[in-house]
């Protein structure tokens, strides 16, 4: 045979994306009981919602392709140096921190730490950024990040007006605030009743008038004042004072907290996290102790585990929505964990000194351009300043603008008649002569390096921060490079097992998407910068969009929200604005069915809307009469209904056209969650279902990494009517309603679910979401009989996903759905999505990328799970002291005494676990009571640390040998 006879054509296309091999599918497809993928898909999705033409994309790209229209896009940004300013500063990100963090998947791919047993690295990581935040502004407790500093400021406007005991309706806004969070602060206190006041602190606060006022720390404009006295007005007359300020200028400047503030927000983009044309960044919040317990978002805690030893885990209301849901006062769910580790890695980097010294540093470069600039003729404004002096130039701002970009950087138009200019950490030498030139100077206006500090005395920091010893280890490479490598080996994150969560969408995150995101054509371009400098993202924006748009059957897209959660208020906010622009303002009542994620009723909430909980039937679906005649009783008042599909409960509702209908005939909006569009993309469009508008979870469907909990992107997509209330931002104009502070979200990461379309094509994501059916169907098929399977379609088949029940093992052995979950931990998976929907279930979601070899590995591990349960039921194990009731097991187990009635090789080398890769959790199951009872959220010391034994002497030369 010649090797031309020989020559067998091989599939290039998909394999990456895509986890079971074409015989693997016929194997499976044997198991669920059906003859090929397509009558499978014909037998779950009903055919009465199936899209009339497949997705057309042309043909999809290999990686080198992809990548090549990456760079060739990528090309067509200008990198310039941005000295703009205005909550976004260049930065420089350790090498070690990028490749080791960032690029790193065991980071990336973690999902968010909801399982603490498995997450104790990142829970340390975070706990590190907390410490970070509460120390650099001198307030007591710190949560483990929010969006963007803009919906920070709002998250801390709604948390002093839920706490104040001010009878005030009004929230003041320093005018010196970012213009982008004033935008924010007004769209989300205008469907709530408040009044925003803008104004200067010193003339205009009338303390007895409002229930808060927010101060920005320095201002916009470079200056800043000490605000202790007008605290203490506000103090008297009950009102909350939250301060926005630049962690960076707070290694140098007196604290929040130490002027009395309630609350500071503020961005940590400059620790480390490249502009990225807005994002992905951390923004934090910190609080007095008084006002712990209202903190929004996710909160890191010490606890123990059940040896007694420390372990962390998330605290307090860390899901506040799904607990509180339509009484929530924020809706926060994804966040920012990825860039907020980071940050505190770069704390951890730097220590308090190198973080103090960057800052001197920025300063003293600020004053010498403020020098030059003087010399040079310029009125400079403040007198005082950190990092950012406003220059006064008459008629000549644009030509003064325009020279800059002539020499390679970026300024801010202040007025009509100055020029804003803020350095950073990567501004040199050679920045500072451009600036001279731009301003008519020659490049040898000023020399000296070291000018006097502009800093006003009374406001220079005397307190100390980041004493605790983690932001003082031996900052060798090599050590913090095992730092980094050490927490991360203690999480399970998809670079060693599936995540199967239920309504996360787990999937692969390829590497082949994520290279983009750090070149520097997408990294360095500030949100700001001129459109012309922006003409990659533009491209890349309004292509993905088209994309998206054809992918959900919506004529218009925003991708201003960075999470679903918020991009289920800005689709209700738009909803909203429809209404009133049809003169019917007063249309509020929102009906949301009882299994609706937790997110639904509180972002309805956030947007003014009364929600009315629809009740669910025995096969959780819609109760469609109760939904009927809550529809047509409501007829007069109802502003839209909240409906995710296929269902939480992973069922494809028949009625799904019957809801839309009834919801517009009787004057609502219908909102669709899309959460679940890793059901639907090829098959079927919300669009054409009936719904108005959606989000997309682009972390979820479209292959943005979990980063261990953010960030992520929450697109919506509308139907044109309402395209004219789409979301807009004051730097790009478009509608009044601002929900992020930049115009595209976390424009960086959009490059992740574009290369996963291009290289996909419309047959790539169609099969997709085929084969991810296929998955959750095969498991649900081994799983039957051992488990039951709760809710399925008509045709007894399930959607992408399966929930199974485990309150009758409760019932029969008194093992609770924890107990499954952690064993599951001995067995080197992480758990599925636990009690949610429905509480004691758990709704395992495979998706497409899993092999067979991997699903049946998860396949094995819960059958012989099961088992366990049977024997107590037996009378053969013990029903407190088992496998289950102490899982998971740990190293701990391995060594010492051992008086379990079970032998050490059951407990930690059950079904599905390895030997040699075995994940070993580093700790036990975690004490959560403990934990709030005692409620440590920053680092706690280190001699409380446990320490591992040394090794005797003879082992260590026998390992060395
Ligand atoms: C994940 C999810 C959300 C919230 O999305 P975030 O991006 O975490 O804010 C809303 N609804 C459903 C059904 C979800 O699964």
């Amino acid at each position: 045979m010649t090797l031309q006879e020989n020559y067998e054509p091989y599939d290039f296309a998909n394999r990456r994306h895509i986890g079971p091999s074409p015989e693997e599918m016929t194997a499976m497809l044997e198991v669920v009981g059906t003859e090929s993928l397509e009558t499978l898909i014909d037998e779950t999705v009903p055919a009465g919602i199936r899209q009339a033409k497949p997705l057309d994309f042309g043909m999809p790209l290999s990686e080198r392709g992809a990548l090549d229209r990456l760079r060739e896009t990528a090309n067509k940004n200008q990198v310039l140096t941005s000295l703009i300013g205005q909550g976004y500063h260049g930065t420089i990100l350790p090498p070690a921190i990028q490749r080791n963090i960032l690029e790193n998947p065991a980071w990336y791919t973690a999902y968010t730490p909801y399982q603490p047993e498995i997450s104790q690295g990142r829970l340390e990581a975070l706990l590190n950024f907390q410490t970070l935040v509460a120390d650099l502004t001198g307030l007591d407790i710190a949560n483990a990040s929010l969006l963007d500093e803009a919906t920070a400021a709002a998250e801390a406007m709604a948390l002093a007006h839920r706490v104040t005991k001010s009878e005030a309706n009004a929230f003041f806004v320093d005018a010196q605030c970012l213009p982008q969070t004033i935008a924010v602060l007004k769209t989300r206190a205008e469907p709530l009743g408040w009044e925003i006041v803008v104004g200067d602190p010193f003339k205009d606060v009338q303390p007895e008038n409002v229930f808060g006022a927010l101060f920005q720390y320095p201002g916009v404009e470079g200056g800043f004042h000490d605000f202790s006295d007008l605290i203490a007005k506000l103090h008297a007359a009950k009102a909350l004072a939250v301060v926005a300020a630049d962690p960076l200028a707070l290694t140098l400047l007196k604290p929040p907290g130490e002027m009395g503030a309630d609350i500071a927000v503020g961005s940590m983009q400059r620790f480390g996290m490249p502009m990225g044309y807005g994002g992905p960044h951390a923004a934090y919040i910190a609080v007095k102790d008084d006002y712990r317990r209202a903190l929004p978002g996710r909160l890191v805690g010490v606890s123990i585990d059940s040896r007694g030893n420390r372990a962390y885990r998330l605290a307090l209301q860390t899901r506040e929505q799904h607990i509180r849901r339509e009484s929530a006062t924020s809706n926060i769910c994804t966040a920012q964990v990825l860039p907020a580790v980071v940050a505190s890695m770069y704390a951890v980097f730097h220590g308090p000194k190198g973080l103090k010294a960057i800052a001197e540093r920025v300063h003293r470069k600020a004053a010498r351009l403020a020098d030059g600039l003087e010399k040079l003729g310029f009125k400079i404004s403040p007198d005082a300043f950190f990092d950012t002096i406003t220059v006064e130039v008459g008629p000549y701002q644009g030509l003064v603008m325009k020279n800059a970009v002539n020499n390679g950087v970026n300024l801010r138009k202040v007025g009509t008649d100055r020029v804003g200019i803020s350095v950073d950490e990567r501004t040199r030498p050679v920045t500072l002569e451009a600036v001279w030139r731009a301003f008519g100077g020659d490049h040898l206006v000023y020399r000296d390096e070291y000018p006097a500090y502009r800093l006003p005395a009374d406001l220079i920091r005397t307190s100390t921060y980041l004493t605790h010893p983690v932001f003082h280890m031996n900052r060798a490479e090599s050590e913090m490079t095992r730092y980094m490598r050490r927490l991360a080996d203690r999480d399970l994150a998809l670079d060693r097992a599936m995540i199967p969560l239920g309504s996360c969408t787990m999937k692969l995150n390829a590497t082949a998407e994520m290279l983009p995101i750090t070149w520097p054509e997408f990294a360095e371009i500030h949100p700001f910068a001129p459109a012309d400098q922006a003409l990659g993202y533009a491209e890349l924006i309004e292509d993905l969009s088209k994309k998206l748009c054809e992918i959900t059957g919506y004529d218009a897209l925003s991708m201003q929200p960075n999470s679903g959660a918020q991009g289920e208020l800005a689709g209700l906010l738009t909803i909203r604005a429809y209404h009133k622009s049809r003169g019917e303002p007063y249309r509020n009542v929102c009906l949301i069915p009882a299994s609706a994620h937790g997110t639904n009723p509180a972002s309805a909430t956030m947007c003014g809307f009364k929600v009315l909980v629809v009740g669910t039937d025995a096969h959780g679906n819609i109760d469609i009469q109760d939904f009927r005649a809550k529809a047509e009783a409501n007829a007069a008042n109802l502003a839209a209904a909240m409906i995710t599909y296929p269902s939480t409960h992973g069922v494809f509702e028949g009625t799904v056209r019957e809801i839309c209908d009834l919801t517009h005939a009787n004057g609502g909006q219908v909102y669709l969650d899309g959460a679940n569009m890793n059901a639907l993309v090829g098959l079927a469009r919300p669009g054409d279902l009936g719904a108005d508008v959606s989000h997309l979870n682009l972390h979820k469907t479209f292959c943005i990494p979990h980063g261990g909990g953010g960030p992520g992107m929450g697109p919506i997509g509308v139907k044109a009517h309402l395209a004219p209330f789409l979301p807009g931002h004051p730097e790009t104009g478009g509608s009044a309603m601002t929900v992020s502070a930049a115009p595209f979200g976390s424009a960086c990461i959009l490059a992740i679910p574009w290369s996963y379309i291009l290289m996909m094509g419309g047959a790539g994501l169609t099969q997709a979401t085929r084969v991810a059916i296929l998955s959750a169907n095969y498991i649900a098929q081994r799983l039957a009989g051992a488990y039951d399977v709760l809710y399925t379609g008509c045709d007894g088949r399930v959607a992408h996903e399966c929930i199974i029940d485990t309150r009758p093992l409760n019932a029969s052995a008194g093992v609770t759905v924890d107990d499954i979950s952690k064993r599951l931990i001995d067995c080197g998976f992480h758990p599925p999505t636990m009690s949610w929907p429905v509480p004691g279930t758990l709704m395992i979601e495979p998706t497409e990328s899993e092999t067979k070899g991997e699903l049946d590995r998860f396949c094995d591990a819960m059958l012989a799970i099961r088992e366990e349960p049977r024997a107590i039921e037996q009378g053969l194990s013990h029903r407190t002291n088992n496998p289950l009731k102490n899982a998971p097991h740990t190293v701990e187990d391995l060594i010492g005494e051992w008086h379990r009635p079970y032998s050490r090789e059951r407990a930690c080398f059950p079904a599905g676990a390895f030997r040699v890769d075995k994940y070993w959790p580093p700790v036990n199951r975690v004490d959560n009571v403990y934990g709030d009872r005692n409620l440590v959220c920053s680092c706690p010391p280190l001699d409380s640390y446990v320490k591992a034994p040394e090794p005797a002497e003879a082992d260590v030369l026998a390992s060395g040998t």
